[in-house]
């Protein structure tokens, strides 16, 4: 049976690691991509100044008017920034390089923490009022810190997302990010989860890549998805094409362990669901 989530709030969840580089951007487009091709109707908010998820979902600079730095310091709605892609079903809240200030603007406001939530709580109740199909998965693209965007993801959140890659140093960083998402949950969002941690750029020849995921399992247990992402050069081509891979290439090996990620993320989701 399909759950229907229609007049349901959107499952926000968000990808976060401060680390640079671990695939958290490749994740977002590309879980958004395969979460839409089996039916859900998914946001991308990209906060990230750095605008990659924006890029790789061929949103060109130009056409990025309204951006969510807008929504964050209060001078636009999310439903305002919101920008169709390629994908169907798959909407995009682009970024700019104005998001590189906007952590010292808000720095006074008592609800800064809270902006990206209300935002998309009042995007929620837009599409209530308006008739308009709501999403159904919201998937927020932090950049590489724990910054006040990072928390605000946090707090807008239902639960996190962990990319890690399979390198020598991806425990590293992983304890202090734990701590955050609990001082989060404790202090500013008492339903705050930790989703699943996605280890990204498996490489199987590599005996370094095996290990990481031993150690990896070992520590996280079953928070970590059986799904793994290999390393794959159609993964890194795609976004110069402005594309998800798996319009850039539907059969390739990230692809279709982009779907798998994504239908095992259902199936937790209907576990927690089922309660
Ligand atoms: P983050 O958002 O965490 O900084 P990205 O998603 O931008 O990380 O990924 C960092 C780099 O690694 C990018 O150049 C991306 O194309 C590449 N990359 C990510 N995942 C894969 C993969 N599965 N195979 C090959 N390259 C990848
Ligand atoms: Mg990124």
């Amino acid at each position: 049976i399909r759950l229907s989530r229609s007049g349901n709030r959107p499952r926000v969840l968000a990808l976060a690691n401060q680390k640079g580089g671990v695939g958290k951007t490749t994740t977002a487009i590309n879980l958004g991509t395969a979460l839409a091709a089996i039916g859900e109707r998914v946001l991308i908010v990209d906060l990230d100044p750095q605008g990659n998820a924006s890029t790789g979902l061929g949103i060109d600079r130009k056409s990025r008017k309204i951006s969510t730095y807008n929504v964050l310091v209060g001078e636009a709605s999310l439903h305002d920034t919101v920008q169709e892609t390629a994908v169907p079903r798959l909407s995009v809240a682009p970024s700019t390089l104005d998001l590189l200030g906007v952590e010292l603007e808000i720095a006074a406001e008592r609800d800064r923490v809270h902006r990206l939530r209300d935002a998309v709580g009042a995007l929620h109740a837009h599409q209530q009022a308006t008739g308009e199909e709501g999403f159904t998965y919201v998937l927020v693209d932090c950049p590489p810190s724990l910054n006040l965007l990072t928390i605000n993801a946090m707090v807008a959140a239902g639960a996190v997302l962990v990319p890690l890659q399979c390198e020598f140093f991806a425990l590293e960083g992983l304890s202090q990010l734990l701590k955050t998402v609990e001082q989060v949950r404790s202090a500013l969002n008492p339903s705050l989860s930790i989703h699943g941690i996605v280890l990204t750029m498996f490489d199987p020849r590599n005996n370094l890549s095996n290990q990481v995921v031993q150690d990896v399992r070992q520590f996280m247990g079953d928070k970590v998805y059986d799904t793994v992402i290999p390393r794959n050069v159609r993964v890194s081509e795609a976004p110069s094409y402005g594309k998800p891979v798996l319009l850039y290439d539907l059969k390739c090996t990230g692809s279709q362990a982009y779907l798998k990620l994504a239908s095992e993320i259902i199936q937790r989701e209907r576990a927690l669901q089922a309660g």
